[in-house]
């Protein structure tokens, strides 16, 4: 394990792969990598530019075009995939931590990120080794043999986000490579260390040269290019819905296939009904916690609107704040530390101006609402922000309509169940909700009619490689994970054959 680490510290800023090369930067521009928890540098990247994307791109199309990847039996792929998780199993420790080092996570988190990522590739793994090869359709004549196939859809260019790298980048590679194309790929500027470190993975399990390539450096550089590159004919990005929304315009232009993972406003209905006993209470407090403050709140799907039956309100919210004020902060590699930085300054400034808006919108703060006092486990440099409680919000502040990011939560209340499913879909996101309640009939109505990508009933956050990710309205285009995550690498290609051909006489001639 030290000699691995050993290596990547030695190829130190050469962290562009195009074509089987490891390459600094074509301009010579590195980027320094900082922990979240101290501001301080801790390794460098190559910061690429539209060349080196170039670069990469033109490699990825040669693998694609004259390579053997895209015509590799299925069965390979399959076995390809399941040794990268069997390799990522075996660095998992180190993986852990260069992740929460690089987005301020605790190692646990890490930890179980890089399980999500091996399962992502089995998954994907076992579903195209479990496929038929194609489907035969019914011409209705005897004299024609017709089948639809799936083939890659070429070189496809992957833009990636902070919050969970490896991650989401795995959602991207493993149905990609399952079906047979090629890629290029640009991680976040901020958090780039796991996509590199799964570049050498690729490698070490035999993929051929060309096949997996990265560019790091920034999206308006690196980023818009792939967005707008004519030999890249499908573009997956997972980020903002500023960037997301650029990337399509960039992609339209070429007509390319664009997959959009975005954001989300995410409802978390609680009715009075869940907290009837002191079990329910309990646990529906618990996960409305975790719903938000999870990774600082930073996650696409975070929790991050309490909507809660007015008669159970002022009960919940005051053991909800208790308890959110014992959280303890810290740097992610500390023992006992439950949550870790923000991931940027950046990150804290914006979250720092939404709870200053809701407060002089009228928000209550219940707790939180600061940056803690410096410790041994939290210096002052790092970017720490207690979780924060608002109290008595409403849909016209922008901290309950736009995304935070961060550790904060706003609750709002209501009186009957339509009420709360309005509420609920009262955003321009989709990405996923929950509701809790001890009625099932209530359950299953209120889950019918949430339009969200994801709905959990009594829970919240686990997902499940074989069931589709994505969202309704601004939360996104298309799906990851599931069937329709490997659809998305794919094109249909219908093969129609004529047994007995004799001429149609349409034209007299
Ligand atoms: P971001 O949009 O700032 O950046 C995402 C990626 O896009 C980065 O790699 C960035 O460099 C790149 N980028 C930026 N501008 C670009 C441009 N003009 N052209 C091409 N690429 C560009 O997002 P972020 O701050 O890194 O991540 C947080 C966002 O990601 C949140 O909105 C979160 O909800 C979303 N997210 C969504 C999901 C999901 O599954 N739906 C998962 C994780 C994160």
């Amino acid at each position: 394990m030290a000699n691995r680490t050993e290596t990547r510290t030695e190829r130190a800023h050469r962290t562009i792969h195009a074509g089987g090369e490891w390459l600094a930067a074509s301009s010579g521009a590195t980027r320094e990598i900082l922990d979240p928890a101290d501001a301080l540098p801790f390794t460098v990247v190559a910061e690429g530019d539209e060349k080196d994307t170039d670069l990469a791109v033109a490699a990825a199309r040669r693998a694609f075009d004259t390579g053997e990847w895209p015509h590799t039996p299925v069965a390979e792929r399959a076995a390809l995939l399941r040794r990268v998780a069997g390799l990522l199993v075996r660095d998992r420790e180190e993986l852990g931590l260069l992740e929460s080092r690089d987005a301020g996570k605790t190692v646990e988190e890490g930890r179980v990120d890089i399980d999500c990522v091996a399962d992502a590739f089995r998954y994907f793994a076992d579903l195209v080794a479990g496929e038929a090869p194609g489907r035969v359709v019914d011409a209705g004549s005897a004299d024609v043999h017709s089948v639809v196939v799936h083939e890659p859809v070429g070189v496809c260019a992957m833009i990636t986000p902070w919050n969970y790298p490896l991650l989401q980048a795995s959602w991207k590679i493993a149905p990609a490579l399952a079906a047979g194309n090629t890629f290029v790929i640009k991680p976040s500027e901020i958090t780039p260390l796991t996509t590199i470190a799964l570049i050498d993975l690729l490698v070490e399990a035999g993929l051929p040269a060309g096949v997996a390539n990265i560019v790091t450096g920034p999206g308006h550089t690196v980023g818009a290019r792939l967005a707008e590159h004519p030999d890249v004919d499908l573009v997956s990005f997972t980020g903002g819905l500023t960037s997301g929304t650029k990337v399509a315009q960039a992609a339209a232009a070429t007509v390319k296939k664009v997959a959009l993972e975005l954001g989300g406003k995410n409802p978390n209905v609680v009715f009075a009904d869940a907290c009837e006993t002191e079990e329910g209470f309990d646990t529906a407090v618990d996960q409305a916690l975790n719903a938000a403050f999870i990774h600082s709140g930073q996650v696409c799907s975070a929790g991050g609107r309490l909507i809660v039956e007015e008669s159970v309100r002022e009960r919940f919210v005051a053991e909800l704040a208790r308890r959110a004020r014992k959280i303890r902060l810290g740097r992610g590699t500390e023992d006992g530390v439950e949550c870790g930085p923000l991931v940027s300054a950046q990150q804290r400034a914006k979250t720092e101006d939404y709870v200053a808006s809701a407060l002089a919108e009228g928000a209550e703060l219940r707790c939180g609402g600061k940056r803690p006092e410096p410790s041994p486990q939290r210096p002052e440099s790092g970017y720490f922000y207690e979780p924060t409680v608002l109290d008595h919000c409403h849909r016209e502040m922008r901290v309950v309509r736009e995304e935070v990011f961060g550790p904060v939560l706003t609750v709002e209340t209501f009186r009957t169940e339509d009420e709360a499913v309005a509420l609920a879909n009262d955003t321009e996101y989709g990405l996923a909700g929950a509701v809790w309640t001890a009625d099932a009939g209530r359950a299953r109505r209120v889950a019918g009619r949430l339009r969200h990508g994801t709905v959990w009933i009594n829970d919240f956050h686990p997902y499940l490689p074989q069931a589709e990710w994505g969202g309704f309205g601004k939360s996104g285009v298309g799906r990851e994970l599931g069937p329709a995550g490997l659809a998305e690498y794919r094109e249909s290609k219908h093969v129609y054959q004529n047994l007995a051909p004799k001429p149609v006489r349409w034209f007299a001639g």
